[in-house]
């Protein structure tokens, strides 16, 4: 049988309940227990797919095609596991299924009510993935902040559980700020005993307390938080800032707080956790050998949660690569034909980003362009990569009206298309060529020495596609089609053999990079940023060179 742990939020958001959560299941997983972590969202929508990524971030896709909540990435990335559409569960999706079911007749004339219908399929939910045997801990975390109406009856349905499952089957972790009041250089614990009994009106009993605190908390402040929020001393874990995310399971681990879960849930037989790897992850990762800096040009850069998979699948490579990668966020809508080379001048790679609509698209074009000319490592990933086949169609080709429907639907040169299965789609949400697809990749190809293999499998959330029509004239011009789909023949990868690093793909790497497996794609496009950095750095001494490249 599966054992529970929930993980609710107090005082107010962003405290980082999903690292709390990760770095928690990280810990019980290095011990060797099978864990896996799943997300309540508060809100109506019935999953993230529709929303906008100002409002949400970034929109992380499952290998069964799931569109979920950003945390369920920091779950992949720490625990080296896939998650899966029953990982995220939103609001919407429940009284969606209570109401299919209702309309179906399945409540037999009964008024549906929130309690119990709403909380039953809420526990329902809770539940399922602890029922097969493939896990011994399943990690619930509850999104919004303890108090919010809208979180109510998820809180309530933990007290059922409570009440239902053996004791020591369950388990409630609360995440909290400890203000630190400089003026009265005071720690202030009132918040924390605040949420915590709002908590505990609703019937449910925090058995941890993971206090996220900008100054260490002493003894004192420890012993009052336990005492006023009735948790056994040893029970409140210090969470201070953490210089990146991948420290935090190593902080918990110094607070013991996978001790306190074990022994709390009275689970023997374990050992120390086996973080080696992760160590030396972290080691590289602080100490880097060398710098580079890559622009990422996309349209949401305001928001650093709009590419959070990008920036994390970054760390990885760049760790993989002793150095550190320094990503600057460039605005598409302000980089023109003028201004591209002062822009981008100063970069050692660039990465076009994933994107929906026409907004800033030109940007792109002009970016790439100049990427392709001046030799600068590129990257392009989905409606970037579709990007790079516009301007190689104009700029190379001579298509001169090049362009995909998405932006120009009546354009007569559609070298992007409307992928065919997607004509007939009228509903937004959940529609668009989602989750893991085959590759076939070409042998000699850049492709091929990246990924070294001829087979790949990766995950797509996109409804245009390379206009196979053009592929002849493409290849003929010099890009070669280095991936394509093994049964539909759609074009997946897509390279310039004649330039130092230049690959686009119709998939999203960077939502399999993880902490133990970096994305090869990530590793090697740093790599030559590295390479890139180095000749310029050393043409930049030897003015021999630099009179060369003039
Ligand atoms: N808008 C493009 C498409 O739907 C690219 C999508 C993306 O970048 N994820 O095909």
């Amino acid at each position: 049988m599966a054992k529970y742990i929930f993980v609710t939020g107090g005082v107010t958001s962003s405290l980082g309940k999903g690292i709390i959560a990760a770095s928690l299941a990280k810990l019980l997983q290095a011990r060797g227990l099978r864990v896996t972590i799943q997300k309540f969202d508060p809100y109506i929508n019935v999953d993230p797919g529709t929303l906008n990524p100002y409002e949400h971030g970034e929109c992380f896709v499952t290998e069964d095609g799931a569109e979920t909540d950003l945390d369920l990435g920091h779950y992949e990335r720490f625990l080296n596991i896939f998650t899966s559409q029953a990982n995220n569960v939103t609001t919407g999706r429940i009284y969606q299924t209570v109401i299919n079911k209702e309309r179906e007749g399945a409540y037999l004339g009964k008024t549906v009510q929130v309690i119990p219908h709403i909380t039953d399929e809420i526990k329902r939910r809770m539940l399922l993935l602890g029922q097969k045997g493939e896990y011994d801990i399943i990690i619930s975390e509850i999104g919004g902040t303890v108090g919010d109406i809208e979180s109510l009856p998820y809180i309530e349905a933990i007290r059922q559980l409570q009440w239902e499952l053996p004791e020591e089957d369950l388990l409630v972790v609360h995440l909290t700020l400890i203000p630190y009041l400089k003026a009265a250089k005071e720690l202030k614990t009132k918040p924390t005993q605040h949420s915590v009994k709002m908590l505990s009106e609703n019937g449910v009993f925090p058995d941890v307390i993971v206090c996220r605190t900008e100054e260490p908390l002493n003894a004192d402040i420890k012993r009052k938080i336990a005492q006023f929020c009735n948790v056994k001393i040893e029970g409140v874990i210090e969470a201070p800032d953490a210089s990146t995310i991948y420290e935090v399971p190593l902080l918990m681990m110094n607070e013991k707080l996978d001790q306190i879960v074990l022994k709390q849930m009275q689970i023997t037989g374990y050992g120390e956790p086996e973080l080696e790897k992760w160590k030396a992850f972290l080691n590289k990762l602080k100490y880097p050998k060398t710098k580079i800096t890559i622009g990422l040009i996309g349209k949401y850069v305001e928001l650093q949660d709009a590419y959070k998979s990008i920036l994390e699948s970054f760390v990885h490579a760049g760790a993989m690569n002793e150095c550190k990668v320094q990503v600057m966020p460039i605005h598409s809508e302000f980089i023109m034909e003028d201004n591209v080379a002062e822009k981008l001048g100063n970069l050692d790679g660039l990465l076009v980003a994933p994107g929906f609509g026409h907004r800033g698209i030109e940007g792109k074009i002009a970016a790439v362009r100049y990427a392709r000319q001046t030799g600068l490592p590129f990257f392009g990933i989905c409606l970037g990569m579709q990007m790079a086949v516009i301007e190689y169609g104009r700029t190379v080709i001579g298509i001169k009206g090049a362009h995909s429907t998405e932006m120009d639907p009546d354009t007569t040169d559609a070298v992007v298309n409307m992928m065919e299965e997607q004509k007939a789609v009228t509903t937004k949400g959940g529609t668009m060529r989602l989750g893991v697809y085959p590759c076939d990749i070409k042998e000699g190809t850049l492709a091929h020495r990246i990924y070294g293999a001829t087979s790949i499998n990766e995950r797509h959330r996109h409804r245009y596609e390379f206009n196979n029509a053009f592929l002849e004239q493409y290849e003929a011009a010099g890009m070669v089609a280095s991936g394509k789909n093994p049964e539909t023949g759609l074009v997946e990868i897509i390279e310039l053999p004649d330039h130092p690093f230049f690959i686009g793909c119709q998939y999203h790497p960077e939502l399999k990079s993880t902490v133990e497996n970096p994305h090869p794609l990530f590793v090697h496009f740093v790599a030559a940023a590295k390479e890139f950095n180095d000749n310029r750095s050393s043409a930049a001494k030897n003015p021999l060179l630099q009179s060369e490249m003039i």
